[in-house]
């Protein structure tokens, strides 16, 4: 399964993952972070395709994508 590796205390709130993902994923916590922030979190992660355009958004640099490489067949 794809991943999305998040660093909640590097996280500020911005939002800007959440206008970036088009399926939708991400939302913030109701928790808080260690600088008082409500930090982003992923749900429906089997949904998340790896297009790494939340990644590349964040400028915190919270949020690390790992696509998931299928072996190939009959190798
Ligand atoms: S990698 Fe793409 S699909 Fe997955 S959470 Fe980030 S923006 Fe959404
Ligand atoms: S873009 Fe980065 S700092 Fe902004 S809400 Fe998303 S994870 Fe947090």
């Amino acid at each position: 399964m794809n991943r999305v590796e998040i660093d909640g205390d590097r996280c500020k709130a911005c939002g800007l993952c959440i206008d970036a993902c088009n399926k939708h994923l991400l939302t913030l916590s109701s928790d808080l972070n260690a600088k008082g922030y409500h930090p982003i979190e992923i749900h429906d992660v089997e949904e998340c395709s790896a297009c790494a355009l939340c990644g590349v958004i964040c400028p915190e640099g919270s949020l690390a994508v790992y696509k998931e490489i299928k072996p190939k067949k009959g190798g």
